[in-house]
């Protein structure tokens, strides 16, 4: 209905969008791909860390005010989650496509809301039908200028009633020119054939290494590796250094700030050699490893110059960068020479 790439006025892009799609259902209704059922439950909790033993232990639960086991509220979601199978088009997908196409390419999630009305218990099936509630007038963020998509999705038992909802929203905007790189999730950056190859151009699509979504937080991360430094954040108030980046000091909350660089060399905390599944591009197996810098926090990069076989928890470790292009370096451990 909309063509965006007429020169339309803004206003008038965005009305054509709301009227076509607000209040629209998101797509065909979701039937959980399995019962609410003990054994999911107990793994969330494990994952989630939550102890309470009213989800897991079948003889205290037939003991408390629920007579048994019941299900986490906060695992609502879980139930509709349809595993690694590519999830089925909705609504959403054409709103972020006619967005895109306006200029507003970057996605990401920005908040989640819920409301349960009972709970969930082992043998229950959930259906869940999801409306597009909302699409906002153009907002400025600190990510960039876009347009909030707000869905809601309601889920129901086999009997037709509500049991919760479930309310999501993105943000569909125009990335700063900074920021250019395609928002894709953080992840372990690479690839041996990637860098082989370094000295071409980049394929557009299909590139090995997968692009870090850079936010005001990690910026100055990322513009620490790209001369060749790996910057760790330091607390101005109590000294303490954190990293991955955060706002705020776990310490002692300040949110004041500055860097320190790191000298470069560390000792293999952790790893994980990647077989399955390899990123589109990638032929071959490659490590991913946790080290601990010397300074005292912990690293994840890709670990390359020792085979997959030779690999030792705690082997001495030195920082090297990978260009991948003009827009993103990425830090690589080698072994320590000695
Ligand atoms: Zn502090």
């Amino acid at each position: 209905m909309s063509q965006s790439t007429e020169a339309a006025p803004a206003a008038t892009f965005i009305a054509a969008l709301r009227e076509r799609f607000e209040g629209a259902e998101l797509g065909p209704e979701q039937h959980g791909r399995f019962p609410v059922n003990d054994v999911m439950i107990a793994h969330w909790c494990d994952a989630m860390d939550d102890r309470n033993p009213v989800y897991t232990d079948a003889e205290l639960a037939a003991r408390s005010v629920h007579g048994g086991i019941v299900a986490p509220p906060a695992m609502l979601q879980a139930w509709i989650m349809n595993g690694l199978a590519p999830r089925p088009q909705d609504k959403v997908a054409e709103i972020k496509a006619a967005l895109a196409e306006a200029g507003f390419t970057s996605v990401v999630a920005t908040n989640c809301e819920q409301e349960y009305f009972r709970y969930l218990r082992p043998g229950d099936r959930v259906v869940a039908r999801g409306v597009v509630e909302s699409i906002s007038d153009e907002k400025r963020t600190g990510l960039g200028d876009g347009h909030f998509v707000t869905t809601r999705t309601t889920l129901y038992d086999q009997n037709g009633e509500k049991v919760g909802t479930h309310m999501f929203r993105v943000i569909c905007f125009r990335p700063r020119a900074k920021a250019a790189a395609p928002a894709t999730p953080p992840a372990a950056s690479a690839a041996k054939p990637a860098e082989e190859k370094s000295a071409e151009p980049p394929p557009a699509a299909g590139y090995p290494f997968m692009r870090p979504a850079v936010s005001e937080d990690t910026e100055f991360f990322w513009e620490g590796t790209a001369r060749e430094e790996v910057l760790i954040q330091r607390c101005t108030a109590c000294q303490t250094l954190r990293h991955p980046p955060l706002p705020m000091c776990p310490s002692c909350q300040s949110l004041e700030w500055d860097t320190v660089r790191a000298a470069g060399a560390g000792t293999l905390h952790s790893y994980v050699v990647m077989h399955h599944p390899l990123p589109k591009g990638v032929t071959e197996p490659y490590i991913v490893a946790l080290a601990d810098l010397d300074e005292g926090v912990r690293l994840l990069a890709n670990l390359d110059g020792v085979a997959a076989g030779e690999v030792t928890i705690g082997m001495p470790l030195t920082v090297g960068f990978v260009k991948v292009d003009d827009d993103l370096t990425v830090p690589r451990f080698h072994p320590a020479k000695e």
